[in-house]
């Protein structure tokens, strides 16, 4: 990629092991490799390596996957002592970690403090344990509660929990219960998620539905709930105490850049769009070898580009400023009936209605 620098650059880090594979999912990760994470970190090393004239240009890091909290605690000072070449400490604004309840010990979660991580991130998804044997997830509300009480004593002031819509079975109560389960822990912040059914994932064996109508309800739910205990809607589906927003995702958001290192990671520096090819033997196989994983591409420009940064930045409640050669540009779509009814347009600012965001996909399609 050529080496153009912007202030405001994201580095993910894409770790591809669980313990065990949740019935919903379609992410690059593999339940029975944890053998091969020894080999992952050697090739992650490598990958550094190629990506070394970024380094010292990021200003959020964020260790995703995948489960990051399964690699044992002498992995993990590995894989920060990786990373650490990427970045300059003084530079970041934010250092996110994903963890699961059933992984994250207080040795763990003490090296990830010490490392500089500021953020972790866990899923909650539903405080209802019938429901999450559903869907495949194998903790429970008892040990998430315990989770959240080491990361508090290991001093992490910023946690966001994940909490899932629209589940087999979920009632409203169902969600409302998970809501004060959470609200009692005070996160600092919190993501929906509506369940989605993937083809190769294990609920789309056992022929499970989506339910977008309950979904719905529950996203209207924490729109109107999630406010009075002091969360702000930023994002369509990620709520913050003030000053908390993921300044990672903002990146993604605002179309800024990033580069992913890891299987099935995803970069976008310099107008250029990158995807690393899944498969872990493969990517690592490649850097072995000194050369550059297999990877998808793209040339994000002209219309594209800025087609997607609208439909990015509409994610943003507070919407974003565009120039007027992209209004003329779209003039068509923005003059459109369904963009009159869904869009609130103050001289060069464009914001979604509040009342429109849960369908905000049918507006994103216009742009497409
Ligand atoms: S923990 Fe996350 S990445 Fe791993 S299987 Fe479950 S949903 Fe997928």
């Amino acid at each position: 990629m050529p080496a153009e620098h912007s202030e405001h650059r994201g580095l993910y880090i894409h770790i591809p092991f669980c313990k065990k594979k949740c019935g919903y999912c379609d992410f690059a990760s593999y339940d029975n490799r944890q053998n091969d994470i020894g080999t992952y970190l050697d090739a992650l090393e490598k990958e550094v390596q190629l990506h070394k004239r970024l380094a010292g240009s990021f200003d959020t890091v964020y260790i995703g996957g995948g489960t990051p909290s399964i690699l044992s605690p002498s992995q993990l000072k590995r894989l920060l002592a990786i990373i650490k070449k990427m970045y300059e400490p003084q530079m970041l604004r934010e250092f996110t970690v994903e963890a699961n309840p059933e992984s994250i010990t207080a040795e763990k979660a003490e090296i990830l403090s010490e490392a500089g991580a500021d953020r972790i991130s866990m899923g909650l998804q539903s405080s209802k344990p019938e429901l999450l044997k559903k869907i495949g997830r194998i903790t429970s509300p008892e040990k998430f509660a315990k989770a959240w009480e080491i990361l508090r004593k290991a001093g992490f002031r910023n946690i966001n929990a994940d909490l899932m819509t629209g589940l087999p079975g979920q009632t409203l109560k169902d969600f409302e219960d998970s809501v004060d389960f959470l609200i009692r822990l005070h996160p600092e912040h919190i993501s929906l998620y509506p369940l989605e059914i993937h083809e190769g994932t294990m609920l789309a064996a056992l022929g499970m539905q989506e339910n977008p109508d309950g979904a719905a309800d529950m996203y209207d739910y924490a729109c109107a709930r999630l406010p009075k205990d002091g969360y702000e809607r930023y994002e369509i589906s990620n709520f913050s105490i003030p000053g908390k927003e993921s300044r990672h995702n903002i990146h993604y958001w605002l179309q800024e850049e990033y580069l992913g290192l890891g299987p099935a990671a995803a970069s976008y520096i310099a107008g250029e769009r990158r995807a690393s090819a899944p498969e872990l033997d493969s990517w690592a196989e490649a850097l072995n070898k000194g050369i550059m994983p297999a990877y998808s591409s793209e040339k994000l420009e002209g219309r594209q580009k800025d087609a997607e940064k609208i439909i990015l930045g509409l994610r943003l409640t507070e919407g974003i400023e565009i120039s007027a050669n992209i209004f003329i540009e779209f003039k068509d779509k923005f003059r459109s009936e369904i963009a009159q009814n869904f869009l609130d347009i103050r001289g060069s600012r464009i914001k979604l209605k509040p009342e429109k965001t849960y369908l905000a996909n049918r507006l994103f399609l216009e742009f497409i």
